[in-house]
């Protein structure tokens, strides 16, 4: 028999977690075609792969590259070996973008050189289809999407026709072939919808068989209460629940672990179909203005911001933040990672205490200043969890890998901020924590980022290598993986991937990008 392509010597790790053996894979077309001993058959291309482990490409169930993938064909995420990423988490995605919704979002992706010429599911999904890919792209839906086109950013509850209106923008998503709702409880406008309007919508993914994947309304001084939320949502709507990057955040929650992984096993030993992801690092990143308390976000950002100018309320806003966290703490644990002007450029990558010494002003006054400054759009680290707690959550049987990242590249537009050092380096290092931590099977790692999710959005035709899958595979180098990536300088790419395969296509040989675009779009069927 005659193959496209055939790789030969490798240590094969299906996906599935069984033991790594040693067998041949061909390729024919986008497909697998054979696996096991096929030292007699023969190929266009035959590849020696002696001393490498050949496994699934990485699906990246949490991922932010809906807007980035528009503006270049980034490389960060295919040199960790992932070929299939989950955008649209969070409650953020690019679709559907009306109303206030798309008001809100327009300065910021300005700021990317992004006009959007879309404005519903179906649109983006047209976008998206006539863009080359270097990695296949899954959509959620956003709940802040929804919430922000139908009600926009006043924290009143929905009305029975507007909720009819969020079902149904919802139910064009699921139509056009999105593989579930994500939502963002921390940030406005998700944040101000009740735990009913949440069921009511989550309600919908049911006939899809589409999952609910949340970032909780909190992951830090009332994380067990969230936790809560989370499964009363998944119980109530009976559809699968995805935790996103589940943590603790702030050194005062640390030990609430124990009590938040007793509450998911008892869902779990219920019946209920709850997972979770995280990625494989301590500090967490996001806009600069999730430090304010929610009430001072109400209105959209012109109300934001009115509120940062008004002296009474930032006084007062400054002081909610600071009985929380005193402002030494804040100062020293955030780093600032993204300001868009040429103004501020030179404070990115420093710490928001140094940025306020440079600036001769406090910590408060700077954070406000800074916000108004940039128009709110600040990108921002925080380092504020347990490396004990990383491990655990990392080695529970229904934890998979997630990188909360979008996709960056070290040239171009998509190199121009610093990003959370996890857009370049997630996938490789947890391979690296597994082999120099011995933190878990490296069997069980590889399914962590391969079967668990494609089983968790419902994609049957990846996450393992097996006869009749597409042909999505990483070959990478057990002994050299390693995440380069820092926060200080975070533009490097891994070690040790040696070669990627999507859809048949060759990504990524011999340790670089190809200039094929081979990515596809996603529909669940
Ligand atoms: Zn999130």
């Amino acid at each position: 028999m005659q193959f496209d392509i055939l790789i030969k010597n490798a240590s094969l790790i299906d996906g599935s977690g069984a033991p790594a053996r040693r067998q041949d894979l061909a390729v024919a077309g986008d497909s697998i075609a054979a696996i096991g001993d096929l030292a007699a058959c023969e190929a266009a291309e035959v590849v020696d792969a002696s001393g490498l482990c050949l496994c699934p490409g990485f699906i990246d169930i949490h991922a932010h590259s809906e807007f980035n993938v528009l503006i270049d064909a980034g490389r960060s995420k295919l040199m960790q070996g992932i070929t299939t990423e989950v955008c649209g988490n969070c409650g953020l995605s690019a679709a559907p973008l009306l109303g206030m919704a798309r008001e809100q979002r327009r300065s910021a992706l300005a700021a990317l050189g992004l006009d959007p010429d879309w404005i519903t599911m179906a649109e983006y999904f047209e976008r998206l289809d006539c863009t080359g890919l270097r990695t296949n792209i899954a959509l959620l839906a956003g709940h802040g999407n929804l919430r922000g086109s139908v009600i926009g950013y006043g924290p009143q509850q929905a009305t029975a026709e507007q909720l009819g209106k969020m079902c149904a923008l919802l139910e064009e998503a699921m139509d056009c072939g999105c593989w579930g709702l994500s939502s963002g409880l921390i940030y406005p406008p998700g944040a101000f919808a009740d735990v009913d309007e949440l069921v009511h919508l989550a309600g919908v993914l049911k006939k899809y068989g589409g999952f609910y994947a949340t970032h909780m309304r909190s992951e830090s001084d009332h994380l067990s209460e969230a936790v809560a939320e989370a499964l009363e949502v998944g119980r109530r709507a009976g559809v699968p629940v995805q935790i996103s990057h589940l943590k603790t955040m702030d050194q005062r929650n640390w030990h609430k672990l124990p009590e938040v992984l007793e509450l998911i096993e008892q869902a779990r030993g219920e019946g209920l179909d709850i997972t979770s992801d995280r990625y494989p690092y301590c500090a967490s990143s996001t806009g600069l203005d999730a430090h304010l308390p929610l009430w001072a976000c109400e209105g959209g950002n012109a109300a934001e911001l009115e509120r940062l100018r008004d002296p009474a309320q930032r006084a007062r806003i400054l002081a909610e933040l600071f009985e929380r966290t005193p402002a030494e703490e804040v100062g020293a644990t955030t780093m600032l990672a993204r300001l868009a002007s040429e103004k501020n450029a030179h404070l990115q990558g420093r710490m928001l205490a140094e940025a306020a010494s440079l600036r001769g002003q406090s910590v408060g006054e700077a954070l406000c200043d800074l916000l108004i400054e940039e128009q709110l759009d600040i990108d921002a680290i925080f380092f504020c969890m347990s490396e004990d707690n990383l491990r655990t959550v990392l080695r529970q049987s229904w934890v998979m890998l997630g990188s909360d990242a979008a996709v960056r590249d070290t040239d171009g537009v998509l190199s121009r901020d610093m990003p959370h050092p996890r857009a370049f380096g997630a996938f490789a290092r947890l391979l690296e924590m597994v082999r120099d931590e011995k933190l878990m099977p490296l069997e069980q790692a590889v399914s962590k980022m391969t079967s668990m999710p494609a089983k968790r959005m419902g994609l049957k035709d990846r996450g393992l290598l097996a006869q009749g899958y597409r042909a999505d595979f990483v070959l990478f180098d057990p002994c050299a993986v390693r995440d380069r990536a820092t926060y200080a300088s975070p533009h490097q790419y891994p070690e040790g991937v040696r070669a990627v395969m999507v859809n048949g296509v060759w990504a990524l040989r011999d340790g670089a990008c190809t200039d094929n675009l081979a990515g596809r779009l996603l529909r669940k069927g």
